[in-house]
């Protein structure tokens, strides 16, 4: 499995690059099927693309992980120039030739994704979970979460709770690669936010609620930039 995070502007955004250049079992390798697909291309969706063409990766998929305008800036140029199918939620205001449901998975050569719906943040919000590794777009950063309130049309602080607790049921192995370069590190595991990460530490929902509302005191009062 190849697995790029790159740097794609806008507010500080990764945009992603999952590969499978293995050849298919049984397969002749000059006829391996060597795809990828391309997560939340935001503003550097030519970048990505020439790694793909450098790793001689054929797009196959172009997912948003939700329908917020700097996760699908890149969408349309890809689309433009490759024949990847383009993914999001079934609930997203965006159709695309894909739309998943909860728990729905992908094949990628020999990998597959799997679509975890955790609304919160907007309804439309999907994790993609690919080889142990989780694209946690806008609801889990390293160390924060992503934002809810009245800048964020449909977002719902209960849901995005729910959200979180599920993610916390996943294997704590689990490495989380956020939407956004937030947090003191670039990606981090479940089992470190579970560990460390102020709003996962939070027992019950009217506790994530306070912290949410309190979250600059806080800030300033743990040093945290
Ligand atoms: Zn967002």
């Amino acid at each position: 499995m190849l697995f790029r995070q790159i740097r794609a502007e806008g507010d500080r955004n990764f945009a992603y690059l999952i590969g499978d250049e293995a050849a298919p079992e049984g397969g002749v390798k000059d006829c391996a099927i060597k795809e990828c697909a391309i997560v939340d291309a935001s503003y550097a969706p030519q970048r990505v693309l020439e790694e793909a063409q450098a790793h001689g990766l054929g797009v196959r998929y172009v997912i948003s992980t939700h329908s917020h305008p700097d996760h699908i800036a890149g969408n349309d140029y890809l689309l433009e120039r490759t024949d990847a199918v383009e993914v999001m939620h079934e609930s997203s205001p965006r159709v695309c030739r894909q739309m998943v449901q909860d728990n729905d998975e992908l094949e990628l050569g020999s990998l597959r994704l799997r679509f975890l719906h955790t609304p919160g943040h907007i309804p439309d919000h999907v994790c993609v979970l690919a080889g142990g590794k989780l694209l946690t777009g806008d609801i889990l950063f390293v160390g924060k979460v992503g934002g809810t309130g009245s800048h964020f049309p449909g977002s719902d602080p209960r849901q995005q709770w729910d959200s979180l607790q599920r993610l916390l049921q996943l294997d704590p192995a689990t490495e989380v690669w956020p939407g956004h370069d937030y947090g003191a590190a670039p990606s981090s595991t479940i089992g470190r936010e579970a560990a460390g990460n102020p709003f996962l530490l939070c027992k019950t929902f009217e506790e994530f609620v306070y912290l949410k509302a309190h979250w600059a005191e806080y800030k300033k009062a743990h040093g945290i930039p």
